[in-house]
Parts: C-alpha cells; sequence; structure tokens
C-alpha cells in the first residue's frame, strides 16, 4: 500500500497536534508533506524533527529563520532537506500538493489553505468550520466542481457523517432532522448575572474537551454550536428548522440523524478529537486512534436539555443569520472573531461578546456575495465595524483598547 501524504494545517494547535498523534500510530499508512504553525515555532521545529515533512510553513521570515535554525543540522544529518516559507501564498501551496490536507487552522485565516485544498481537487479533513461558515455556497461549489472529498472533523459532523447513508449526505425524504449535541461549556449553570465577570481563563476551562482558546470561548458563548448549526447546513444540505440543537453535558452522543421511520441513529464515543480525526483519515476503512473504549456503565447516564438563549445569546444570533442568508454569516463569523480576541485580551467582558456580535450586524447591509473578494470585503467591513464596538466599549470601562 503507497503511503497517504498529509499536510497539516495549523499543526502546532490542539487538532494538528491530536491529526499527528494518529499518523504516528500508522506509519506505514501516512507521511507528513506539510506542517504548518503561526506562533510555536519551537514546537513546530520538534513536529517536524518527529514526522521529516519536505515543506513547512510559518508566519514570517524572522519565524523562517528561527525554524531553520532550529531544524537544519537535524535534517543535513538525515540526508534530508526541509523547505520553509511563510505567508498565505504558501499555505495554499502546501495544501494543493498532499494527497490528505487537514484544515486545522482557526478562523478566517484558513479560509484560502482551505479552499485552496479543496481546488486541488484533495481530501480534505475539514476542522476549520469557519472557512464554511464564511464561504459555504461558494466553498462547496468548489469542492464539487474540482471534485474533493470533504470529511467533516468537527466531532458533530463527523457524527452524523457516520450516521448518515452512504456517502454522508441524506438520500430523498428518509432523514427528517439532525440533533447537534453540545455540552454547555464551562458556565451552564452558573446564575446569568454573574456571566458579566467571568474570565477568559474560566472560559477557557471547558468542562469535557481540551481545545484551543477561540474554540473553547465559543463553546462557552454557544457560538460554537451557532457555527456548527450553519456547517451543518452546508455540509448536509437540510433547512434551519431541521438542524436541532440540544446540550447533553456528557459529550458521549456526539451527535444524532432521525429518519422517517422512527429510527434515531447517534453516534457515541469518549470526547477525544482523535476518533473523528482517525475515522477521517482512513475513511471507509477504521484505524486505532489510541482513545479508550467508552464504558457505558462509568457513564450511567445520558441526559439533555433545550439551550435557554437568554443565557446563550449567541446560538440565536447565528439561527438568525442563518436565515438571513447572503453574507450575515461572514458578518456573525468575523465580528466574532474580534469580540473573543478582545474577550481573551481582556478589553471587553464576557456579555460583550454577543453585544459586538449583534451591533456589527445591525450596522452592516447584508448582500449576496457572487465571489470569493465579496465574501472577503464583508469579513473585512465587519471586522472594521467590530473594532469600533470594542473601542468604544473599552473606553466606557476604561479597559486597554
Ligand atoms: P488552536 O488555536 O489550538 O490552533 C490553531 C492553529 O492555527 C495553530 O497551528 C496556529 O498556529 C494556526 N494559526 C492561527 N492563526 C493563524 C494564521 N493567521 N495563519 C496561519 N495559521 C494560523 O485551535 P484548534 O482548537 O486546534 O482549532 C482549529 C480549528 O479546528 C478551529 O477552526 C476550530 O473551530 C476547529 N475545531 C477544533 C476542535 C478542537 O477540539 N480543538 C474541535 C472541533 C473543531
Ligand atoms: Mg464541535
Amino acid at each position: 500500500m503507497s503511503r497517504q501524504s498529509v499536510t497539516v494545517l495549523g499543526s502546532t494547535g490542539s487538532i494538528g497536534a491530536s491529526t499527528l498523534d494518529v499518523m504516528a500510530r500508522h506509519p506505514e499508512r501516512y507521511q507528513a508533506h506539510a506542517l504548518t504553525g503561526h506562533r510555536r515555532i519551537d514546537v513546530l521545529a520538534g513536529q517536524c524533527l518527529a514526522h521529516w515533512p519536505a515543506r513547512a510553513v510559518v508566519a514570517d521570515a524572522a519565524a523562517v529563520d528561527a525554524l531553520d535554525g532550529l531544524t537544519r543540522s537535524a535534517y543535513v544529518k538525515a540526508g534530508r532537506r526541509l523547505q520553509i516559507d511563510h505567508g498565505v501564498r504558501a499555505l495554499c501551496e502546501v495544501a494543493g500538493e498532499a494527497d490528505t490536507v487537514m484544515a486545522a487552522i482557526v478562523g478566517a485565516a484558513g479560509l484560502l489553505p482551505t479552499l485552496a485544498a479543496a481546488r486541488a481537487g484533495r481530501r480534505v479533513l475539514l476542522a476549520n468550520k469557519e472557512a464554511l461558515v464564511m464561504a459555504g455556497p461558494l466553498f462547496m461549489q468548489v469542492v464539487r466542481e474540482h471534485g474533493a472529498t470533504l470529511l467533516p472533523i468537527d466531532s458533530e459532523h463527523n457524527a452524523i457523517f457516520q450516521c448518515m447513508p452512504v456517502g454522508g449526505r441524506p438520500s430523498g425524504a428518509d432523514v427528517l432532522r439532525i440533533v447537534l449535541t453540545a455540552s454547555g461549556g464551562p458556565f451552564r449553570t452558573v446564575p446569568v448575572e454573574q456571566l458579566a465577570s467571568v474570565t477568559p481563563d474560566q472560559a477557557c476551562a471547558h468542562p469535557n474537551w481540551a481545545m484551543g482558546r477561540k474554540i473553547s470561548v465559543d463553546s462557552a458563548t454557544m457560538m460554537n454550536k451557532g457555527l456548527e448549526v450553519i456547517e451543518a447546513h452546508w455540509l448536509f444540505g437540510l433547512a434551519p428548522a431541521d438542524i436541532e440543537v440540544l446540550i447533553h453535558p456528557q459529550s458521549v452522543i456526539h451527535s444524532l440523524v432521525a429518519y422517517r421511520d422512527g429510527s434515531m441513529l447517534a453516534q457515541l464515543g469518549n470526547p477525544d478529537m482523535r476518533t473523528p480525526i482517525a475515522h477521517a483519515l482512513a475513511y471507509p476503512e477504521r484505524i486505532d486512534a489510541g482513545v479508550a473504549p467508552l464504558d457505558l456503565v462509568q457513564v450511567a447516564r445520558l441526559s439533555f436539555e433545550r439551550p435557554d438563549l437568554q443565557r446563550f445569546p449567541c446560538l440565536g444570533l447565528a439561527y438568525a443569520a442563518l436565515a438571513a442568508g447572503g453574507s450575515a454569516a461572514a458578518l456573525l463569523n468575523a465580528a466574532n472573531e474580534v469580540a473573543v480576541e478582545a474577550f481573551l485580551g481582556q478589553t471587553v467582558g464576557y456579555m460583550d461578546i454577543p453585544r459586538i456580535v449583534e451591533q456589527t450586524i445591525n450596522a452592516i447591509a447584508v448582500t449576496a456575495p457572487s465571489s470569493l473578494e465579496d465574501v472577503i470585503a464583508a469579513d473585512d467591513a465587519a471586522r472594521r465595524v467590530a473594532r469600533g464596538i470594542v473601542r468604544s466599549l473599552s473606553s466606557r470601562t476604561g479597559l486597554p483598547a
């Protein structure tokens, strides 16, 4: 069997590291082609020396020199060569070169490289949900036209994919609806009036999953689930009314599909992203992921509740953006990225996040993007407006902008 070459976009992140962990368990199947990271060059260097990719991409020229310094002698000793580049163009290049591309850059920064992988007709493992939220119709069109294989990594979407008929899409009217499960995050039971004063570290302390800081805050606000509703709409072609969200604090059922004969199919497992990653890497085969089997007796109880939109206004904002269509989801995503960054930088408070998102969407007319440039223009406009709101909020509270 010839080995699959794999580019891991965002290899230094949480999903990236889990991907390399699964690949390392199967050296006869997977070979790293390129690894990319933005800031943690020491981590990236360690990954290069463990996986020997031919290419690496970093943020800027200084990072190129730093990575070169950390890897050159080991590569020379091993008789290998590492080509190190920086910037978006290089990210798009390495995304187009491998058999399989793990799209695990966080946020809008992942859009162009992920699209490049789809345009090159690759097998695209999609963790970077923001790319699909921003540019859903365009993204799916590129996947279709260029014969790419799109496999969802988000645990909910991967679960739904596994519970769908072969091919991962509903056939005819058989599928009535899907249910996305959500843990409810760290503030599920915290009194609403205390939320205004929670800190970034509290927001990032997720009860069940260890993830990057941006998605951890999104999980606390449930914007993550909102982005996932939009992601599910584009991946599975279901109407918003047929995409339900339920809070399931144990994070054992990763999502469900309801069929017209009364069947409900669910995918269960321990909350460990290596399961969906291994599923997508090996699909349609199954490989060991290093994940312990689920002990149902120890889990004992599975509970469900409806999300409270007073506590989680971001979820309502995301459904509204999906209903509005056009550029609305790109505006939502960009405003959320700015708001979360400001919250993580302690410039605004936690409850300012939905405020910034809502005010940004209300301030900008929704358009119907017909090109990538239109999507990027909407993203830019939303960032400008959201940053203005951050400045006015921080000057009011005396926090640094
Ligand atoms: P993370 O913050 O741990 O890692 C992000 C990666 O992106 C890093 O490698 C970083 O270097 C890179 N990066 C950041 N900014 C960049 C930029 N401007 N240009 C190029 N690279 C950049 O994030 P994560 O938790 O691994 O999440 C990655 C993606 O996967 C996100 O879209 C997230 O929503 C999605 N996802 C994550 C999980 C999870 O369990 N962590 C689950 C489902 C979906
Ligand atoms: Mg998810």
